[in-house]
């Protein structure tokens, strides 16, 4: 850049914060304005796989690959599949030194990347209301207090309900017909040894029809579970969602016929369930190009959880402050940054959208569908006819 330009990342999430954290790397100044009242206000959801050609591929632009490994979990790469009769259909042994995709808990990553941040980088506590486009090619910043304050370049990295999209586009998530309920199982080998069962080392999935049920391990002994259904998205409807008795009633109604082992992650979680309807963006979502404002991550391309959510956003902000330290004017930063994100975008939401479809048919077959193309080379290793529980 021939000028320092003024850099403003709503959203300290993966995306915004490996954003900030190359700029930093590269001298160039920025501040984030995130929402939560600090790093530790809110819990940061389950385990994420970082695939080697995105999400690592912007650790190592961040500098934080070594780290990133030392934290990192290869063994979670297992991963096995039941039908809903608890049979074990494929079973995928990780080895520890398979660095394709290994799993890292999302707290764990997070506070990587902010730890490795110049301290009051992040303006915790501060809500973003909007973006304005200004005539002279800078953004105005509106914070939630009313003030506001004029940038070169404001990223707008604050996820799905991103408060910078409206600047670049109408498009609003819609209900993507797929609802997840979350529930969680600690100390699992000691208290849940049948769950620890199932889910080995690295992720589990039974499915059937419309239906699935997803156990992912965590770092100590922590286990996340998500019911995943296609339905309404008021499946919940007459039932108060603080009631975990109703709810789990409701949810076991809607799994009846299934394994007696795999409807004991209905029955024996830790706490309560916590509904998260899956949103998506329209696809392609793009935009004409706007002076002084951009997206990346959710913000940019949600899509159906397909495990390359968290891995774009990460790639999005190495690339997007790559190409601001690599032009002259943020203009053609934005032009290069944005003419290789969107296309990307839209052929991985297309096959998030494609990999939903078949995983969860919109079919009234209680019984699994595993097409061959789920697994290119044709073969289903280990297809040992187990019976767990
Ligand atoms: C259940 C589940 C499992 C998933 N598993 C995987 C996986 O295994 N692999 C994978 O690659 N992806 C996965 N994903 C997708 C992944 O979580 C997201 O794609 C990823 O978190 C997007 O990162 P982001 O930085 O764009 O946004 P976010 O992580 O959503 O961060 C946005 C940040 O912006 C802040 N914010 C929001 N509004 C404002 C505002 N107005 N002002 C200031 N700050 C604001 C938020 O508090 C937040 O900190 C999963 C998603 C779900 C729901």
């Amino acid at each position: 850049m021939s000028t320092t330009p003024r850099i403003a990342i709503a959203g300290a999430g993966l995306g915004g914060l490996v954003c900030a954290r190359v700029l930093q790397r590269h001298g160039v100044p920025v501040t984030v304005f995130e929402r939560d009242t600090g790093p530790r206000s809110r819990a940061q959801g389950g385990t994420l796989d970082i695939d080697a050609d995105t999400g690592q591929a912007a650790l190592r632009a961040a500098g934080l690959f070594d780290r990133f490994l030392a934290l990192s979990r290869p063994e979670g790469q297992e991963w096995r599949l039941y039908d809903r009769h608890a049979t074990l259909i494929r079973h995928d042994r990780a080895d520890e030194d398979d660095l394709s995709r290994p799993e890292i808990d999302r707290g764990r990553l997070r506070t990587l990347l902010l730890d490795s941040l110049t301290p009051g980088t992040v303006r915790w506590g501060h809500s973003i209301r909007a973006v304005t486009p200004l005539p002279r090619g800078t953004a105005r910043l509106h914070h939630h207090d009313r003030t506001t304050e004029e940038f070169d370049l404001v990223v707008g990295a604050d996820g799905a309900w991103s408060r910078v999209r409206p600047a670049l586009s109408d498009a609003q998530p819609s209900y993507a017909g797929v609802t997840m309920v979350e529930a969680r199982f600690d100390d699992v080998d000691r208290r849940h040894p049948g769950i620890a069962r199932l889910v080995g080392r690295g992720t589990m999935s039974a499915k059937a029809g419309g239906h699935s049920l997803v156990l992912q391990r965590n770092s100590d002994g922590h286990v996340r579970a998500y019911i995943t259904f296609r339905g309404p998205q008021d499946w919940h409807a007459g039932l108060d969602l603080a009631d975990t008795e109703a709810v789990r009633a409701r949810l076991l109604a809607r799994y009846q016929g299934w394994h007696e082992s795999l409807l004991d992650i209905l029955r024996d979680n830790e706490g309560g369930f916590i509904d998260r309807p899956m949103f998506v963006l329209p696809v392609p979502h793009s935009w004409q190009r706007v002076p002084g404002v951009t997206l990346l991550g959710d913000a940019a391309h949600l899509m159906p959880p397909a495990g390359v959510g968290a891995n774009l956003a990460l790639l999005d902000g190495a690339e997007l402050a790559r190409a601001v330290i690599d032009h002259p004017t943020v203009d053609e930063a934005l032009d290069s940054y944005e003419s290789v994100m969107l296309p990307r975008a839209a052929d991985n939401a297309r096959a998030a959208r494609r990999m939903l479809a078949t995983l969860l048919p919109d079919t009234d077959s209680d019984e699994a569908v595993f097409p061959d193309s789920l697994w290119p080379d044709g073969t289903l290793p280990d297809p040992r006819p187990a019976r767990t529980g």
